[in-house]
């Protein structure tokens, strides 16, 4: 019964930005907030709070770190006086170096750093190759442009185009047809950012699960490790549960923000080599120590584009990893490191 408690937190889909004290299902003390407002998802926080208001400040306080980073973030939308990635993007090609916050500036070296370790597979320099599937996805019923895809692939991709002087905290971009594209790391810097918050604050025990990205700190007030279901890619079936403390589990999965154009499915973790959906895998989901939660979002994407005999070499880096992941043929593979 307690698992299923805290299974149904977790699979809770609610209207609005809700607190709901589970005091009924499991512990008083134990509470739940969702807010539909950041990063185009969900953002659910589970935590045990000595009461409501402890419970609604710490919430408030990491919905408005979320809320913060969105505004930063945004490569599709203006915010008055912020600048932010778009305001890079637009100045692209000015040879204008426009002053980021201390946060863009992480975000773009933790762009970088995902960058080399992936070898190239996590470009945050794709900018211009995303902007066409992602026009493509809201009209529904098309593909991009196949040669304005490839225009885009192999002349205005280029990490090199990224101009950072992290002495002077600016950014520009030189190729005036690139842009950048940080979805596939953003939220596990959103994540890193709601730890140390939780650190700070003496949060001993909560669950913050922002878009299907979990991040566990420490056990459920009930003495058990936190319970987080794996969602199969095919139907959104619960794939498996997994038993987890002190640990970030993350997912890429191609059912996420997919569409179908003439039959076929087409989904948003793009293969750079080809400009189109990777068919490599159907989800990758990975367990990392916290430590590794600035990480944990390029990872499961690196992974999402790694074949699997790359999977075990790119988990090398990170001690205490597992990986789970649905094979095209729907077979399915884990990994731990160290094997
Ligand atoms: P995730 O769900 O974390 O795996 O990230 C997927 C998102 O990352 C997509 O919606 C795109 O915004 C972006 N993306 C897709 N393919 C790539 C890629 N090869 N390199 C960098 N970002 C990508
Ligand atoms: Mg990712």
């Amino acid at each position: 019964m307690k698992h299923i408690c805290k299974l149904a937190v977790l699979l809770l889909m609610a209207v609005g930005c809700l607190m709901i004290p589970l005091s009924g299902c499991s512990r008083q003390g134990v509470y739940t907030t969702s807010y539909f407002d950041t990063f185009d998802t969900v953002l659910t926080v589970t935590l045990a709070a000595p009461g409501h208001e402890t419970a609604s400040a710490w919430s408030a306080d990491i919905h408005d770190i979320a809320a913060d980073l969105h505004k930063q973030f945004s490569v599709y939308e203006d915010f008055p006086e912020t600048v932010n990635l778009k305001t890079v993007n637009d100045s692209a090609g000015k040879d204008n170096p426009i002053t980021v916050s201390e946060d863009i500036m992480a975000l773009l070296s933790l762009g970088r750093s995902i960058y080399e370790k992936s070898g190239g597979k996590v470009n945050i320099m794709l900018g211009a190759v995303l902007r066409q599937w992602h026009e493509a996805r809201e009209d529904g019923d098309r593909l991009p442009n196949e040669e304005t895809l490839k225009n885009a692939l192999t002349s205005h991709a280029f990490m090199d185009s990224l101009v950072m002087n992290e002495a002077l905290g600016t950014v520009y971009l030189s190729d005036p047809a690139s842009s950048l594209d940080v979805g596939a790391i953003a939220k596990g810097y959103v994540l890193e950012k709601i730890r140390l918050y939780a650190n700070e604050q003496g949060i001993s025990s909560m669950l913050v699960n922002f878009g299907g990205q979990v991040m566990a700190i420490g056990r459920h007030p009930d003495g058990d490790p936190w319970t987080v279901a794996i969602r199969d890619p095919r139907d959104g079936s619960v794939l498996d549960t997994v038993a987890v403390e002190n640990a970030v589990v993350t997912t890429s999965a191609d059912d996420q923000r997919a569409y179908t154009v003439d039959g076929k499915a087409y989904h948003h973790i793009i293969y750079p080599e080809t400009g189109y959906p990777s068919s490599l895998h159907r989800s990758v989901t990975v367990i990392l120590p916290l430590s590794f939660t600035l990480e944990s979002d390029g990872l499961s994407t690196a992974l999402f584009l790694s074949d699997q005999d790359e999977i075990p070499e790119m988990l090398k880096e990170y001690d205490g990893a597992s990986a789970l992941w649905m094979n095209a043929d729907g077979t399915v593979q884990t990994y731990h490191w160290p094997h």
